[in-house]
């Protein structure tokens, strides 16, 4: 199996003049010399032909060969952001209605979509909890089309065994669809057996915290129905991903393995001292500690270590908001949604980014009112880093 970082690094475009990096292609639409061209792509009798950026746009095709690359797919499309991703594979493959079966920790946005928009437009969802693969089994209906699990989960870290549950797929022709936003790299889901795997490009793909994207994987012939001009979810939503920002990620995807790397050595070493100072609650799939453990190291890519988030048991909502207050006080990081940027970011999941799952089912799953979700930065001197979190700990929750 060809290494990830040299599967991204041997993707590559020129500049027209042989410039190191390509041009933005900013046109929203191409010329054709030749008028009866343009009815066959139309027709679908020509490819490969660029019409109208909501179709295709050369720089974003750079960009989604790149991720394809990496993921391990023969394709990819590039869109506005991850719920688009999420939006446009799922209305896609759920067409003319049917029956999905979701984990239960999944990314609030996701949640809320699954459970009160999907069910209005004649598609059914049971939620199962992703650590038991036969749940998926005894969930499965004559019509159920998708199975869609996040591979590391938002916030609680929990890791699906994908081999599993791609089995329980493929027995029954079912498609599996695998968000990997918190995990690129770490896990390569399609080795695993999934179909299709879609990322939120805004966290660590970005790296930046200054853009929204997303970026769905997938075989040639889904990537191409997705731009049907006739049937295409991407064609026809028309969530497009703009040629700049195009860009912007295709370049920063040269240094996704450095930065994932860098991540996953910070965070640990964080989660090391907090163990060393007897502070439990701590969640990180690398610690032995951690109920998914085993399966974690089953399917990683050891070399990119296990990411930058870390959760905190702060034992009450009033705790965590403190801690979070006062580690932004004393610089150690930012309290705002999202994850994967350079600096350290601080949420408290159950009062935001999972807010939208209610309450009982956030009891049921084992999301607390206390936890402290750190998205651990990459610059910065992590012990200096350390010191400041410890502190603030026996601060305000105690030795
Ligand atoms: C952020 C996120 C999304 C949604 O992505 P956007 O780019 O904000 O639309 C989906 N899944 C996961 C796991 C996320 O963290």
């Amino acid at each position: 199996m060809k290494n990830k970082a040299q599967a991204i690094r041997d993707v590559q475009y020129f500049g027209e003049e042989g410039g190191v990096v390509p041009a933005i292609d900013h046109a929203a639409t191409s010329t054709f010399l030749n008028p009866q061209d343009m009815e066959k792509v139309f027709s679908g009798e020509l490819q490969g032909c660029y019409l109208y950026s909501r179709h295709t746009n050369p720089t974003v095709n750079a960009f989604s060969k790149k991720v394809a690359a990496m993921e391990g797919f023969e394709a990819a499309l590039g869109v506005a952001s991850g719920m688009a991703a999420i939006t446009c594979a799922v209305s896609q493959v759920m067409m003319g209605g049917g029956h999905i079966i979701c984990s239960n920790t999944i990314y609030g946005g996701t949640y809320a979509l699954f459970a009160n928009i999907l069910p209005k437009q004649n598609i059914e969802v049971t939620f199962v909890d992703p650590s038991k693969p036969e749940e998926f089994k005894k969930a499965i209906k004559k019509n159920t089309k998708l199975i869609y699990t996040e591979m590391m989960s938002n916030p609680l870290l929990a890791i699906c065994d994908l081999k599993e549950i791609s089995k329980i797929a493929k027995s029954k022709n079912i498609k599996l669809m695998v968000d990997n936003t918190f995990s690129p790299l770490i896990f390569t889901p399609k080795d695993f057996g999934a179909d299709i795997v879609i990322h939120s490009c805004t966290k660590y793909i970005s790296g930046a915290s200054d853009l929204i994207a997303g970026v769905i994987c997938s075989s040639e012939e889904f990537i191409g129905e997705l731009i049907d001009v006739n049937t295409g979810c991407a064609m026809l939503y028309g969530p497009v991903m703009d040629s700049r920002v195009a860009y912007e990620l295709f370049s920063r995807l040269d240094h996704l393995p450095v930065r994932m790397k860098a991540h996953g050595q910070a965070a640990r070493y964080l989660v090391d001292r907090l163990n060393d100072e007897g502070i439990d609650g701590v969640t990180y799939p690398a610690l032995s500690s951690h109920p998914d453990h085993e399966v974690f190291k089953s399917m990683q890519n050891s070399e990119y270590g296990a990411g930058a988030i870390i959760t905190v048991d702060c034992k009450t909502s009033v705790n965590a908001i403190k801690m979070a207050k006062k580690l932004q006080e004393e610089k150690f990081g930012l309290f705002a949604v999202s994850l994967g940027f350079s600096r350290t970011l601080m949420s408290c999941p159950a009062a935001s980014t999972s807010s939208e799952i209610p309450e009982d089912q956030r009891t049921a799953i084992g999301l607390k009112d206390g936890l402290l979700r750190l998205s651990i930065g990459i610059i910065g001197d992590n012990e200096v880093l350390a010191d400041k979190f410890i502190a603030a700990y026996k601060d305000i929750i105690g030795t």
